[in-house]
């Protein structure tokens, strides 16, 4: 990787094993201008895991979607961008299990991993969750 500063060569001075988030946190130095800054390497899921639909759709997972998706449920708590990070955290790892064996996994099935995350969570979240998010 490149310093984010002036674009030269940097070396890993630390890093660690993110287990909940399925990442490597790493601290780099660049070798030019000596800044440090902070990398985090995870799964890129929009080519691993597809949203399947009744409609015969198939759709790449896009951890982004379902961050908005959540952050808007959790909007009247304290802290919802974090909340809803962690969350997300939950769900996707949830969601990976669950689809091991073919990467795919159903939109009703992500929809109801979501809503019982959610509800052990906040039971306010998860109603308006369901409100936006009905299985038809
Ligand atoms: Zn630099």
């Amino acid at each position: 990787m490149v310093c984010i500063y002036c674009g030269s060569g940097t070396s890993v001075v630390n890093s660690r094993v993110q287990k909940l988030s399925n990442g490597v946190w790493r601290r780099r130095k660049c070798q030019r201008c000596n800044a440090i800054f902070t990398s985090i390497e995870k799964p890129y899921y929009p080519t691993s895991i597809v949203i399947s639909s009744n409609r015969s759709t198939v759709l790449p997972f896009l951890p982004e979607k379902l961050f908005l998706s959540v952050y808007e449920c959790l909007k009247h708590r304290q802290n919802p961008i974090e909340d809803a990070k962690h969350i997300c955290d939950t769900i996707t790892r949830k969601m990976i299990s669950s689809s091991v064996d073919d990467n795919e996994i159903k939109n009703t099935e992500l929809r109801n991993l979501v809503n019982v995350t959610l509800n052990r969570f906040d039971r306010t979240a998860a109603i308006h969750y369901q409100a936006f998010h009905t299985n038809k």
